[in-house]
């Protein structure tokens, strides 16, 4: 008996993997402050969970339309519009259990065997994984510190080949927090819209989550209207990530061919959620603002205790919850007979000397960064802080 070759050579989600492993030990009594995963820790907004529990009183309990209830999709269409001045008819949005599933459709509907997908890196840990799980080959374009983490105009054109079938990219950037500014976006759009078959899946379930400038979607550029894929969801923005609600907005022909995918594989995502996220998506941006504010205030804290560790250099994330510090300075550092030679050694360096649980950066194409979330509790986060400089001083 043996697994696929599909199989065999997916790895488990780097994030799911270290909460799973720091859940594990504070299990065994360990005292392991967790910044690995990408969560708010805020509950559910009330007036949200309140209309989940109506709907399942209203007995939304069957089975939806494949590609979500009509009400949703009207309620995602004027959320389109409104935040994101972008037109979209009901056959161009699909609901599927998280965006995660949304990105999932979207690459096993349009990768053959060996087609390539740029990914500008650091990229968020499953885009590679689910890449070469629809049979695609991902083409990695470096972003660097120096640059904020963003690609230029010229990497990308430089990395389009006549194999090129899709970019996949999220902005603000889940792991380091960048935003493409409208300028840098346009130009981007400048390249791609030259290259009609290369679909462009631009990921903004951070879209709330922003320090600055309001985000602008790819789809805006109506040069490249066509040929883009809008990824969004309720987790972040509405701290709903348990609920698992994620949408598109995408060409009719590429809507549809998620749909069916989703027919063989959901039958569509949960009904009673579904009804409550119509009253999130109605409800004014600014009820969770307090989330937001919140975040601000953590990201600012952790950029000065970050200045503060040695080794340690970060880019100023406008966008997301997380810092993505640069560590090669801790390189070939020896302590206790341990030596770190890279991200990963690091990452298990900190669990063990510091019981705090990041994420290696390596997970997200980088092998010179970790991933620290703060999502998290100020005082936590200041104790994780402490307990990373004194063990990587
Ligand atoms: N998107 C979150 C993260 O990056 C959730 C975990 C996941 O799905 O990878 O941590």
């Amino acid at each position: 008996m043996q697994l696929s070759k599909r199989l065999q050579n997916l790895k488990p989600s780097a994030t799911i993997g270290m909460t799973a492993k720091a859940r594990e030990l504070s299990n065994q009594g360990m005292d392991i402050i967790s910044l690995s995963i990408g969560e708010p820790d805020f509950n559910t907004p009330d007036f949200i969970k309140e209309a989940a529990k109506k709907a399942l009183d209203d007995n939304f309990t069957s089975y939806s339309p494949i590609a979500g209830f009509a009400q949703l999709k009207e309620a995602v269409i004027k959320k389109f519009q409104r935040d994101n001045q972008l037109t979209y008819q009901p056959e161009q949005i699909v609901i599927s259990t998280g965006a995660k599933q949304s990105i999932y459709n979207v690459l096993q509907s349009i990768i053959e065997e060996g087609a390539e997908v740029i990914i500008p890196t650091p990229y968020w840990v499953s885009y590679s994984d689910i890449v070469e799980l629809s049979g695609g080959t991902p083409v990695f374009v470096e972003a660097t510190l120096e640059n904020d983490f963003k690609i230029t105009a010229e990497q990308l054109s430089a990395a389009i080949t006549s194999k090129t079938r899709a970019i996949i990219y999220s902005s603000p950037c889940n792991p380091t927090g960048s935003v493409y500014s409208k300028d840098e976006l346009q130009a981007l759009a400048t390249v791609l819209a030259q290259h009609k078959d290369v679909i462009i899946i631009s990921d903004e379930i951070y879209e709330h989550i922003i320090y600055g400038d309001k985000n602008i979607s790819m789809a805006s550029f109506p040069e490249v209207y066509d040929q883009t894929v809008t990824i969004n969801g309720l987790a972040k923005a509405f701290a709903m990530t348990g609920w698992r609600i994620g949408y598109i907005g995408a060409p009719a022909w590429l809507a549809k061919a998620c749909e069916t995918l989703q027919g063989q594989v959901t039958s569509g995502t949960n009904s009673f959620a579904q009804i409550a996220a119509i009253t999130a998506l109605e409800a004014n941006p600014s009820v969770v603002d307090y989330m937001v504010e919140a975040f601000a205030e953590r990201r600012a804290m952790m950029i000065e205790l970050a200045k503060e560790i040695p080794g340690f250099k970060v880019n100023e994330p406008k966008g997301a919850f997380y810092l993505f510090p640069d560590v090669s300075e801790n390189f070939g550092k020896t302590f206790n007979g341990v030596t770190v030679n890279n991200a990963d050694d690091l990452a298990m360096y900190l669990l063990e000397h510091a019981q705090v649980a990041i994420v290696t950066g390596a997970a997200f194409g980088s092998n010179n960064c970790i991933r620290i979330s703060y999502a998290a509790s100020v005082d936590d986060l200041k104790e994780a802080m402490s307990r990373i400089k004194k063990a990587l001083s």
